[in-house]
């Protein structure tokens, strides 16, 4: 019998929750439990890690899970990993459900480079205004450049000072909209944007506020990943989940698409 994993933390994986949850496929959600208040999902859900890949390998066993769906945001490499070698080591399918990345179009002045580091490496040393749109955990890159003024946007508020001699934080979770983020960009006079190259339609605001206004963007380039099935859209994942489960596939698949806001895309 199918028993599917989806690991989430994105739109994607809501998206999925709710199509797997009206099929009537059994299914359980995860998170990370970084946020303080996750989108609550129509699947029994459970919140923290797994304890690496032998972790997840015990997790998969002890549940019967049959099917992985790795729904994680591009940048959360490490569960990537540890979900491909806990598939393999437990020989479970799995697929990747994840969002394309951005593509520069005409007026985009865009920066890419390979890391966080580089990102700060990237900043110029005359004082700037700095947009970090990269979310709480890697902020501590950037002492090094201490000289700038830094924006954050999170979602929860900081839980001590944060670790940037100047910075302010507004807290906010997505989807955004371009005209809120122009009048972000524009009331905080920010000279510099620095993001990950996330995808998806609701973190793309500031990109697009960014091209009015002619700011250079510090665009941070995916992590390399092993090879492995990837699909964009839920009826991609199910038809994939049919197969592989040999379960019937459910009417109305194509009411499902990845083309929806990100909530958590930062
Ligand atoms: P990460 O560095 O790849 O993962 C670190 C550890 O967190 C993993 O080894 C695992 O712990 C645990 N973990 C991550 N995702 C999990 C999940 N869905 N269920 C259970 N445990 C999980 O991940 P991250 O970048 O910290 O991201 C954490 C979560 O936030 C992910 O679910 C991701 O989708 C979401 N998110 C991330 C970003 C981002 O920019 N990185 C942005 C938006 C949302 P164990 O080793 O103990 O199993």
């Amino acid at each position: 019998m199918t028993r599917l994993l989806i690991l989430g933390g994105t739109t994607e994986a809501s998206l999925l929750a709710r199509a797997v949850a009206e099929a009537g496929i059994k299914a359980v959600f995860s998170y990370a439990g970084r946020t303080e208040q996750p989108t609550a999902q129509p699947l029994p859900t459970r919140i923290g890690g797994f304890g690496g890949a032998e972790g997840l390998a015990a997790y998969i066993r002890g549940e019967g899970v049959t099917h992985l769906v790795d729904a994680t945001h591009p940048f959360a490499a490490q569960m990537s990993r540890n979900a491909i070698k806990a598939c393999s080591l437990t020989d479970t399918s799995i697929c990747a459900f994840e969002r394309p990345p951005w593509v520069a179009g005409e007026g985009d002045v865009w920066h890419p480079v390979a890391d966080m580091s580089a990102a700060a490496d990237a900043l110029p040393e005359a004082p700037a205004r700095v947009f970090l749109a990269i979310g709480k955990l890697h902020i501590a890159e950037f002492v090094h450049k201490p000289q700038h003024s830094y924006l954050l946007r999170l979602v929860d508020p900081p839980e001590g000072p944060l670790p940037l001699p100047d910075a302010k934080a507004v807290i906010a979770r997505g989807p955004f909209t371009e005209a809120g983020d122009l009048a972000l960009l524009q009331r905080h006079r920010i000279t510099h944007i620095v993001a990950k190259n996330a995808g998806g339609a609701g973190a793309e605001a500031k990109l697009k506020a960014a091209r009015t206004l002619g700011i250079p963007v510090i665009l941070i380039d995916r992590p390399q990943l092993p090879a492995r099935t990837v699909f964009g859209t839920v009826a991609d994942v199910l038809e994939w989940l049919c197969k592989k489960g040999n379960i019937a596939h459910p009417a109305g698949e194509d009411q499902y698409t990845a083309d929806h806001p990100t909530r958590l895309g930062e």
